[in-house]
């Protein structure tokens, strides 16, 4: 039972692409799933093929819990 998560989308338009849980980020894509924690900035170009705009997350899962800025 996860008790907190929080969903990370598209600044532009508002896909889904990861979501940040208790243990870190989670990224899904298919069968392609990363889980990442620690305190890091992560790029993440946008999927969609008329968008691809990139998202820059600042994440630290080390001291405070979660904390997303897209
Ligand atoms: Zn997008």
């Amino acid at each position: 039972m996860r008790t907190q998560s929080r969903e990370v989308r598209c600044t532009t338009c508002n896909i889904l692409l990861a979501k940040v849980e208790e243990n870190g980020l989670v990224i899904q894509r298919g069968e392609l799933q990363a889980t990442i924690h620690g305190e890091f900035h992560a790029a993440l170009v946008c999927y969609r093929p008329r968008c691809r705009k990139l998202n820059v997350l600042r994440l630290s899962t080390v001291t405070k819990p979660a904390v997303a800025t897209a």
